[in-house]
C-alpha cells in the first residue's frame, strides 16, 4: 500500500508541484480546496481526477483552515501518513492591509491543524511551511540558529506557526517539522509576487500589450530558488527518523533590480525604458536582505538546489511569453496600456 498525504494549500504554487511529485511517488494525495465564486484550481486542473472514477489517487475536499471542526472530521476520515500545511494568506504586502485575517489563516491555523491532528488521534507526520520572512531584519546569512525578527504581520504569523510546531513536537512527541524556505518561484508563482510580476510584464511588453511596469523598492535582496526543487526538500524532511527544522535556500543573493535586468535581458529589452517607481508597492517595514545558509539541509537531507536566479528568470520569462502567445491565439487577452 502506498502512503497517503493531505495537502493544505494544494491549489497554490507549492501545493500543485508537491501533489504532482507525491503522485509520481505512488502516494494517494488529498487536497483541501476552499470554496470560491470563481475557479481556483487552475494549477491542479491537469492532475484532476473525475470523482466518478474508481481508485482515485488525487482527491479534493472542500474545507478551510479557519474551520477547526472540518479539519478534525477530515483527518478522522483520511488518517493520512503525512500532512503538508502549505495553506496561507502568503502575501507580505497584503498582510499589512489584512493583518488579523493573516494572523488567523497563516498563524493560528497552524496550531488549529496541529490540534486537529491530536483531537482526531491521527499519527501523521506534519510539515509546517515556515518562511525566511521570520528572519526579517536579522542580518544575512540566516540559518536555523538565527533569531527571528519579523517585519510584517505575515512574518509574525509565520513565527507563531513555527513555535506552535516546535511546541507540539516537544509537548506531545508529534513528528512535526518546520521547513524554513527562502523565496522560491516558478511559472506558477502568484502574479503579484515581484518575480512573476516582472516576468509577466516582460512577456506582455514584448508582445506590445503593456508599456510600463510599476515597482516599489528595487534594492531589496532576496535568495530566489526554484519551487519544484523546494517541494522535494519538504518531502525529504518527513522521511528522516527524527523530526527537525531546516532552512532551504540557494545561498545566492540578487537585488530586485538585478532580477529585473536579467528578466528584461532574456527578451532583449532595456528595462530602464519600461520600469517606473510607484511608492504604493513599498511596505511600512521592509525586509532588506534574505540570504539563506542551507548547509544543514545539504548535509542531512542530501538536498541541493540546481536552478540559480538567472536560469530561474529565463524559465519564468519563457513560460510567460508562451502563455501570452497562447492567450493571443485564443484572442481572450485583455489589453491594458
Ligand atoms: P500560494 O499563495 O501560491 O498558495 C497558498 C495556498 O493557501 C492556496 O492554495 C490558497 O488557496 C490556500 N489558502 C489560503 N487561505 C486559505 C484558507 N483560509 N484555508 C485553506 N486554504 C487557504 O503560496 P505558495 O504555494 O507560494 O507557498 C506555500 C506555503 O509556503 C505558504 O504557506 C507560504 O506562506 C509559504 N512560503 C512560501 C514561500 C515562497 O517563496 N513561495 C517562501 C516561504 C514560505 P486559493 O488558491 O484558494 O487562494
Ligand atoms: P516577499 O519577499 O515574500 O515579500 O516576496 P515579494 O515577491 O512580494 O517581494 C520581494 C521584494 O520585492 C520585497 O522586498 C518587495 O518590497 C520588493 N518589491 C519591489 N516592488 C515590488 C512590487 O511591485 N511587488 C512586490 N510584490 N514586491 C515588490
Amino acid at each position: 500500500m502506498g502512503k497517503t498525504a493531505l495537502i493544505t494549500g494544494v491549489t497554490g504554487q507549492d501545493g500543485s508541484y508537491l501533489a504532482e511529485m507525491l503522485l509520481d511517488k505512488g502516494y494517494t494525495v488529498h487536497g483541501i480546496v476552499r470554496r470560491s465564486s470563481t475557479f481556483n484550481t487552475e494549477r491542479i486542473d491537469h492532475i484532476y481526477q473525475d470523482p466518478q472514477a474508481r481508485n482515485r489517487s488525487f482527491v479534493l475536499h472542500h474545507a478551510d483552515l479557519t474551520d477547526g471542526v472540518a479539519l478534525v472530521n477530515l483527518l478522522r476520515d483520511l488518517r493520512p501518513d503525512e500532512i503538508y500545511n502549505l495553506g496561507a494568506q502568503s502575501h507580505v504586502r497584503v498582510s499589512f492591509d489584512a493583518p488579523l485575517y493573516t494572523g488567523d489563516v497563516t498563524g493560528l491555523s497552524a496550531m488549529r491543524l496541529l490540534e486537529a491532528v491530536r483531537a482526531s488521534g491521527t499519527e501523521a507526520r506534519i510539515y509546517q511551511a515556515s518562511s525566511s520572512e521570520m528572519f526579517g531584519s536579522a542580518p544575512p546569512p540566516q540559518n536555523e540558529d538565527t533569531p527571528f525578527h519579523p517585519r510584517s504581520p505575515y512574518g509574525c504569523a509565520k513565527v507563531f506557526g513555527y513555535w506552535a510546531t516546535v511546541n507540539y513536537r516537544e509537548a506531545y512527541g508529534m513528528y512535526a517539522v518546520n521547513g524554513i524556505l527562502f523565496n522560491h518561484e516558478s511559472p506558477r508563482r502568484g502574479e503579484t509576487f515581484v518575480t512573476r510580476k516582472i516576468t509577466r510584464a516582460v512577456a506582455r511588453i514584448k508582445a506590445g500589450l503593456q508599456d510600463r511596469l510599476y515597482l516599489g523598492n528595487l534594492d531589496a535582496v532576496r535568495d530566489w530558488g526554484y519551487a519544484p526543487e523546494y517541494v522535494d526538500a519538504m518531502w525529504r524532511m518527513l522521511q528522516r527518523d527524527e523530526p527537525d527544522d531546516y532552512v532551504v535556500a540557494t545561498g545566492e543573493a540578487a537585488t530586485v533590480r538585478q532580477f529585473v535586468e536579467v528578466a528584461f535581458g532574456h527578451a532583449d529589452l532595456d528595462w530602464t525604458q519600461y520600469v517606473r517607481y510607484d511608492p504604493k508597492y513599498e511596505r511600512p517595514t521592509e525586509v532588506d536582505a534574505l540570504i539563506g545558509d542551507a548547509g544543514k539541509a545539504r548535509d542531512l537531507l542530501d538536498w541541493e538546489p540546481k536552478v540559480r536566479v538567472a536560469d530561474l528568470a529565463r524559465i519564468m520569462v519563457e513560460a510567460d511569453i508562451r502563455q501570452v502567445a497562447d492567450q493571443l491565439a485564443g484572442a481572450s487577452i485583455r489589453i491594458d496600456r
